[in-house]
C-alpha cells in the first residue's frame, strides 16, 4: 500500500501546505480521502492525476476537506471521465446536491454515485475500511485500512480514537496547533502524545497544520514524544509512504 499526503494544511494557508487530501493506492486501486483546496493541483503534481480518481471518501464536510470536490468533478467531465463515487458521513448527499444546485451547469455532467456511511466496516473503491466517529465541531469519521493505515480526520485526541488506531503501521493524525494555542475540536501535541501513550504504532505523521505551527516543529514533536515513545514525524505535501 502506498499513501501520499497531497495536502497537509488546514483552513488557514501557510503558503506551502494545501488543504486536506490523502491518496491511498494498492494493486491498481486508487482512493482519494478528502478533497480540500489545492488537492486537485497536488493530484496532478503527484503524477496520479484526477483522471485516476473515481472514488472520493470524505471524513467530514468542512470547507478545507471538500473545496475541490466540484473542481474535481469538472476536470473529470472535461477529460471525458464521466463518473465519480463520493462516499462520506451522513449529510454527504445533501452536500453534493447543494453544490450542484449552486453550480447548476454541472448538473447531469457526471454519473454520480453518492453513498453515506456510518461508524463500522464497509468497502469503498475496493478497499475494506473501518470508520470511527471522531470528536470535532462537525460530524467526522476517522478511517482505518486493516493494520496498515489510519487517518484521524479532524479530531481532538481521545482514548477511543487512539484505541481505534492501535496496531496501525502508519497513523496520520490531526495536530493543528502548538501547545500554547487554546483550542477545542483539534488536539495540541501534548494532548495527542498523552492519548497515544499506551498504543503501538509503526509511525505517526502529524498533519492539518495551521500557520501557527511554522518554525515550531521540533518543539511540537518534543511535546508528543514526552508522552509517546515512538516515531513521530511531520507530514509534508506530496510525500509518499510505502506500507508493507
Ligand atoms: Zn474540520
Ligand atoms: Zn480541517
Amino acid at each position: 500500500m502506498r499513501v501520499t499526503f497531497l495536502g497537509t494544511g488546514s483552513a488557514m494557508p501557510t503558503g506551502e501546505r494545501f488543504q486536506t487530501g490523502v491518496l491511498v493506492q494498492e494493486d491498481g486501486r486508487t482512493l482519494l480521502i478528502d478533497c480540500g483546496s489545492g488537492v486537485l493541483h497536488r493530484l496532478q503534481q503527484s503524477g496520479v492525476g484526477y483522471e485516476a480518481v473515481s472514488t472520493v471518501l470524505l471524513t467530514h464536510h468542512h470547507l478545507d476537506h471538500v473545496s475541490d470536490l466540484l473542481p474535481l468533478m469538472k476536470a473529470r467531465w472535461l477529460a471525458g471521465e464521466d463518473h465519480l463515487e463520493i462516499v462520506g458521513p451522513r449529510g454527504t448527499k445533501g452536500l453534493v446536491d447543494g453544490l450542484l444546485e449552486v453550480h447548476e451547469y454541472m448538473q447531469g455532467k457526471l454519473e454520480l454515485q453518492v453513498r453515506e456511511v456510518v461508524a463500522g466496516e464497509f468497502s469503498v473503491g475496493g478497499f475494506d475500511v473501518e470508520a470511527y466517529e471522531t470528536r470535532h465541531s462537525l460530524r467526522c469519521l476517522a478511517y482505518r485500512f486493516g493494520d496498515r493505515f489510519t487517518f484521524s480526520g479532524d479530531s481532538e485526541a481521545f482514548a477511543g480514537l487512539a484505541n481505534f488506531a492501535d496496531g496501525s503501521a502508519i497513523l496520520l493524525h490531526d495536530c493543528s496547533f502548538p501547545d500554547d494555542v487554546d483550542v477545542s475540536n483539534h488536539p495540541t501535541p501534548s494532548q495527542l502524545g498523552a492519548e497515544l501513550a499506551d498504543v503501538e504504532l509503526g509511525r505517526v505523521y502529524l498533519t492539518h497544520l495551521y500557520p501557527h505551527t511554522d518554525g515550531r516543529h521540533a518543539e511540537m514533536r518534543d511535546s508528543v514524544t514526552a508522552h509517546y515513545d515512538g516515531d513521530v514525524r511531520f507530514a509534508e505535501d506530496l510525500q509518499t509512504v510505502s506500507i508493507e
